[in-house]
């Protein structure tokens, strides 16, 4: 065990900094976790830039995979140290109607309705003051108590693990959408939650999935991923070539672009009676504007917002142990952990060929 901790910090809005401390112990219930890798996430960079509430100082990252180093006194969750781990970013009660419905990513905990101020969602709004260890960007993670957190299977490397997060984000997409054998879909904006739902809707049966807009590398990916077409572009003219592919529309429609024009692109282009999700975040205080009669009512839409994984992580952690698609193709860009300006700067740059970007935080 190194004799410190390292973390990355966003002190204020705009400001990082990496910070070191003591290693953090295992208190009753808890799991020290040291971290083996990280997700760069989009979510990261709006919580810097301070779209996403003020949480500071904040340790972000949520896409992290890891050793359990420490099992605290009266863990119940059966797990030594030393087994790979991706521990669910939503720390939930458990308990309440929704977590009993299988529907944790809406645990009352959560709710700013009713529990101003008390984020529940690890690296996203839990500040250090609140959980001095709660956030992936980092050598070491402490899980609470109530953490969910789930051994990853022996034949899928961390390397590959590491996508866990965002799989099983696109899992549940693809579950909010009922995707079952035979259907049509089109998938608008081939980021990676995009084309991870291309192959988890291949996995649910969907035997024609078009993926539509993003940039050209991204389109080229998407076959690899199980798109069986590809279309540039938004709007009338994707409309239209959609439309050539699959006449009448698609049975869904996933849209993972985070527009609001890309959400009513996905509500034009859906068939009557098809089932359009809503995956992407657009920032809040954004207004969606849809003709209801001609584009809902008459059309029977049903929209079907999907937010984080909720129970996504075992399917997620199930399709990468099948290896039926290039996972690890995606993560594109590695930086030590120090080098999080560096990575920060080439996601920001939208680069042609980044399409995810992984920290690494120093070994022991
Ligand atoms: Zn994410
Ligand atoms: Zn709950």
């Amino acid at each position: 065990m190194p004799k410190e901790a390292v973390q990355v910090v966003f002190t204020s809005k705009g400001v990082v900094a990496v910070e070191r401390s003591e290693v953090p112990v295992a208190g009753t219930g808890e799991l020290v976790v040291r971290i083996d890798r990280v997700g760069v996430c989009g979510t990261d960079l709006h919580l810097l830039d301070g779209h996403i509430g003020d949480p500071f100082p904040l340790v972000p990252g949520h896409e992290f995979v890891g050793v359990v180093a420490e099992v605290g006194p009266g863990d119940e969750r059966g797990l030594a140290a030393g087994d790979r781990v991706a521990v669910e970013m939503l720390v939930v009660c458990g308990r309440c109607d929704r977590c009993r419905e299988g529907r944790r990513n809406l645990c009352v905990r959560d709710d700013p309705a009713t529990h101003p101020g008390a984020g529940r969602q690890m690296g996203v709004n839990i500040p250090r003051s609140v959980r001095p260890f709660a956030g992936g960007y980092a050598t070491h993670l402490v899980a609470p108590r109530d953490a969910v957190v789930h051994r990853i299977p022996d034949g899928v490397p961390l390397e590959t693990a590491v996508l866990v997060e965002p799989l099983a984000v696109s899992v549940r997409a693809v579950e909010r959408g009922r995707i079952s054998v035979g259907d049509t879909v089109a998938i608008i904006g081939p980021g990676p939650i995009g084309l991870l739902a291309a192959a988890a809707a291949v996995s649910a049966g969907a035997t024609e999935i078009v993926v539509v807009g993003g940039r050209t590398a991204r389109r080229m990916l998407a076959h690899s991923f199980g798109a069986t077409h590809t279309v540039a572009g938004s709007g009338e003219a994707a409309f239209a070539e959609v439309r050539q592919i699959i006449p009448g529309g698609p049975d869904v429609v996933i849209e993972c672009a985070g527009n609001t024009r890309a959400q009513l692109d996905a509500i034009r282009m859906v068939r009557r009676g098809g089932r359009v999700v809503l995956a992407g975040a657009c920032g809040s205080g954004l207004t969606l504007c849809i003709p209801s009669d001609d584009l809902l009512l008459t059309r029977e839409i049903d929209l079907l917002p999907s937010f984080l994984a909720a129970g996504g992580y075992e399917r997620a952690l199930k399709l990468l142990d099948q290896a039926r698609f290039p996972y690890a193709s995606l993560v594109t860009h590695v930086y030590a952990l120090d080098e999080v300006e560096k990575a920060f700067a080439a996601v920001n740059a939208r680069s042609e060929g980044l399409i995810k970007a992984v920290l690494v935080p120093p070994a022991d």
